[in-house]
């Protein structure tokens, strides 16, 4: 049994209420971690200890930060079996993503930033015969950073990383869900150096640790992932006190298939798309529209290759679908099948729980469901299930299938495929999305806007978005 600490002005210290949560591993259903309860408190000593270490981090030079954010990313590789181990056994996804995506990100993450930050400059606005403006860009003090479970070190360090570069100081919640590579993280900070007080990382619940950063007078900013209600919350008790937010909440992407698309790259990325992580990215396309004169042979095809994925433990090899997160989101995934038959949907394949054998049997694993026949606007089509869900629906033309696209609440990612240059770029301008990918699926440009619109989010993350985003921008006007 793993004791998490949290990371507090340089050292690892019990939460404030000497109380802990269990943490179950999803593969087993097995308690195998405790992590703190934190409270106010926990958050209120975080927070001293930032603003007094952000009296010398932001005067400190960026060749400095720049050196000890490189030092993380260095630790980051030399630990990556071990961290990407502890990813899948806290998350339930498959050992082999975590060794390919989710821990080599995370490297990234600190390199892209610390260098990032050698490049930020700002503007300057002249005005031909009277002054010249330019714009000066401070770090903001003490910000906060929160994140879901299902990225878990991968989507922690996408914040922290760009905070730390700009000279902020952070008090970071990773998700009470997947909370141990964060805390592993807490420990390579201190072996690299990190001036103490610089990051702290406080584990908790939403409703207090996480509520009580948010509501910190001297948190200046909240950078937050997770779900749209929980933004929701955090955008009403952080308006009133005026901080700066950054929201990315969830998705119901739109995945658009034309009859003219190669079909079978257009295929092998929307299984992926639609299963990898066990459906539990906020980037996974979980509406697929298909262009009506393809629409039987894809379906025949996707079902096909949907039937060979293998959904085992996280550890064995040949898995492609491990555990989803908890027993909770089980049953949640399982209400939203059962409300797609009950709204007239058909299930091609799936449909159930996967039930293993031995340790495993507790374990929290579901088939890859694929569902056809339901409106676009039932609830199925409309809200966010984020499990290994997906639905079917034929589409006659353009117009029709960017109507249906376009029809939910969320605007986070879209993918269309299509070999027809001009419709692909009229689609894209016309999809209400933050981010489109056209015959491609989550190819990252680190660089890139990152973020979604309407429900899925205020703001935008990425190169220097968010650089901006943990600058406070001044603008000093001089005459000549
Ligand atoms: P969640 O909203 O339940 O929790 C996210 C984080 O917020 C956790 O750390 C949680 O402890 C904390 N939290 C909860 N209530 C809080 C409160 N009142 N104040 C402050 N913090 C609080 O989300 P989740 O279930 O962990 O993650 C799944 C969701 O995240 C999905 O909706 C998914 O689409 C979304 N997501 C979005 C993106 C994106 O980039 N847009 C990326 C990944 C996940």
């Amino acid at each position: 049994m793993i004791q998490l600490k949290n990371y507090i002005n340089g050292e690892l210290v019990a939460p404030a209420s000497g109380s802990y949560l269990d943490n179950d591993q999803p593969a087993t259903g097995e308690v195998f971690s405790q992590i703190p309860d934190s409270n106010e408190e926990d958050v209120k000593n975080a927070v001293d200890a930032a603003e007094q270490a952000f009296k010398t981090w932001s005067v400190t030079s960026k060749n400095e930060r720049a050196r000890v954010l490189n030092k993380i990313a260095d630790l980051i590789d030399e630990n990556a079996e071990e961290l990407a181990r502890a990813e899948s056994q806290d998350n339930g996804k498959p050992l082999k993503l975590a060794q390919k995506v989710d821990i080599p990100r995370a490297r990234d993450n600190f390199r892209f930033f610390a260098t990032g930050i050698m490049h930020f400059a700002s503007e300057s606005h002249a005005m031909e015969n009277t002054a010249v403006n330019y714009t000066l860009r401070k770090p903001l003090g003490t910000v906060g950073c929160i994140s879901p479970w299902n990225l878990p070190l991968y989507l922690f360090t996408w914040k922290i990383a760009p905070a730390l570069a700009a000279g902020n100081c952070v008090v970071a919640k990773p998700s009470e869900v997947t909370p141990v590579t964060a805390f592993k993280l807490s420990e390579l900070c201190i072996q690299a150096g990190l001036p103490k007080g610089v990051l702290n990382i406080v584990h908790g619940l939403g409703a207090s640790a996480g509520s009580a950063i948010v509501n910190h007078p001297k948190i200046k900013a909240v950078s937050f992932t997770g779900g749209t209600q929980t933004g929701a919350a955090i955008a009403a008790a952080a308006a009133p006190k005026f901080k700066k937010l950054s929201l990315e909440l969830g998705g119901k992407n739109p995945n658009i298939i034309f009859a003219d698309c190669d079909f079978d790259e257009a295929l092998k990325t929307s299984v992926m798309s639609s299963f990898a992580n066990q459906g539990q990215i906020c980037l996974c396309g979980s509406r697929i529209f298909i262009e009506r004169p393809i629409y039987e042979e894809f379906k025949e095809a996707f079902i096909a290759k949907v039937n060979k994925l293998k959904v085992s433990y996280p550890n064995d090899p040949e898995a492609n679908l491990g555990a989803v997160v908890s027993k909770s989101h089980k049953e949640k995934v399982l209400s939203y099948i059962d409300l797609a038959r009950e709204e007239g949907g058909k299930i091609l394949t799936g449909g159930t729980e996967v039930v293993l054998e031995g340790e495993y049997k507790n374990g929290y694993y579901i088939r890859p469901t694929v569902i056809e026949g339901l409106d676009y606007t039932c609830r199925t089509n409309q809200e966010e299930i984020f499990g290994p869900v997906v639905t079917l629906t034929p589409f006659d033309t353009e117009e029709e299938v960017l109507k249906m696209a376009n029809s939910t609440d969320y605007g986070l990612a879209a993918t269309v495929w299509t070999q027809n240059l001009k419709r692909a770029h009229r689609v894209a301008r016309d999809l209400e999305s933050g981010i489109i990918w056209i015959n491609c699926w989550l190819l990252r440009d680190l660089r890139t806007p990152f973020g979604g619109m309407k429900s899925s989010g205020v703001g935008r993350e990425g190169g220097f978005e968010a650089l901006k985003f943990f600058t406070e921008p001044k603008n000093v006007c001089i005459t000549y």
